[in-house]
């Protein structure tokens, strides 16, 4: 088809081709630079439960401070990563960070580490999480990872051998972005999954429609059913809150109560919540 362009055609998509594949390559290693470098920062935003609305976990987000693009989001480099392999150094990075930040929190507080399909690929995943526990001495029951449907589709056999001999370490597993997927029901039965995320775009639905509604309700009506926690993600305003605390949700996430926060800032809010439960017991 090109050649019938003729010859200047070839060449404009020669060009065109090269252009691109330099970028790509450049990009690259401006991510393999920043991974060596440290330019990424783990954010945590705090996970709150329904019965006292206390936070109860955090889930790890990770940051880009790009040196000359600023701070960017998962959205603008995790693709980048997977499609490069590098998400295995950085996925590697961000569990040991969560590790020993979680380590150091007060109330026995989960840490959240999303993980991506290609780290459930790789043969040393069990290894990295047994060694990011023992380094930290976070407690494995204060681990928890999540794993989205899309990567128990490109599933090998052994996928299912990994996720028990890491839920046999005393770790969490939960399912996120659940309802986004292809084949949830089967997998939510054959997998050791302890929690449901429900994607934060079936919550942002939820007061707009009964429709909507109606299906937040059953994902915590199944969650339930099957002895697991239902998280709720995306909970952004107190409508929304107030429907899914009547519906059982048992756990919550969203703008409304926290935004992903850097480390210190953390902290610093464990801390205040901490004097006010002292100070009204
Ligand atoms: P996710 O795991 O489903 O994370 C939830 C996303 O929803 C986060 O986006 C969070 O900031 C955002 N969010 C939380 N509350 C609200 C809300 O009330 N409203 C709205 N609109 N959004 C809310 P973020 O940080 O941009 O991360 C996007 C995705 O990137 C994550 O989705 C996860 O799939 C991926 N990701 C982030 N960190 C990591 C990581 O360390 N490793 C891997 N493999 N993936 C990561
Ligand atoms: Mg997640
Ligand atoms: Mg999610
Ligand atoms: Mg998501």
């Amino acid at each position: 088809q090109a050649k019938a362009d003729g010859r200047g055609t070839w060449c404009f998509y020669g060009v065109e081709m090269d252009k691109r594949l330099h970028e790509r390559r450049n990009q690259e290693d401006e991510l393999r630079q920043a991974i060596a470098e440290g330019q990424f920062e783990a954010y945590y935003q705090p996970r709150y439960l329904s019965e006292d609305m206390r936070i109860n976990g955090a889930e790890t987000l990770l940051r880009w401070h790009h040196p000359s693009r600023g701070l960017l989001l998962p959205e603008q480099f995790i693709p980048l990563a997977e499609e490069t392999g590098l998400i295995v150094p950085l996925g590697e990075w961000v569990l040991r960070e969560a590790c020993f930040e979680a380590a150091n929190w007060t109330d026995d507080l989960v840490v959240s580490v999303n993980l991506s399909p290609l780290q459930l690929r790789i043969g040393d995943l069990y290894l990295v999480i047994v060694s990011a526990l023992g380094d930290s001495g976070l407690p494995a029951n204060r681990l928890e990872l999540e794993i989205t449907e899309t990567a128990l589709l490109q599933e090998n056999e052994s996928t299912l051998d990994v996720l028990n001999r890491l839920k046999s370490l005393g770790l969490r597993l939960a399912m996120d972005d659940f309802g986004t997927g292809y084949s949830s029901l089967s997998n939510l039965r054959n997998y050791p999954f302890d929690m449901i995320k429900i994607d934060g775009s079936f919550i942002a639905g939820m007061s707009l429609s009964v429709e909507n509604h109606s299906i937040v309700k059953a994902l915590i009506d199944l969650g339930r059913g099957l002895r697991m926690r239902v998280t709720a993600e995306g909970v952004e305003t107190l409508e929304q809150l107030n429907l899914l605390l009547a519906d059982g949700c048992s756990e919550l996430q969203g703008f409304h109560m926290s935004h992903p926060l850097p480390a210190k800032e953390l902290s610093a809010l464990l801390s205040k919540a901490r004097l006010a439960d002292e100070a009204n017991p």
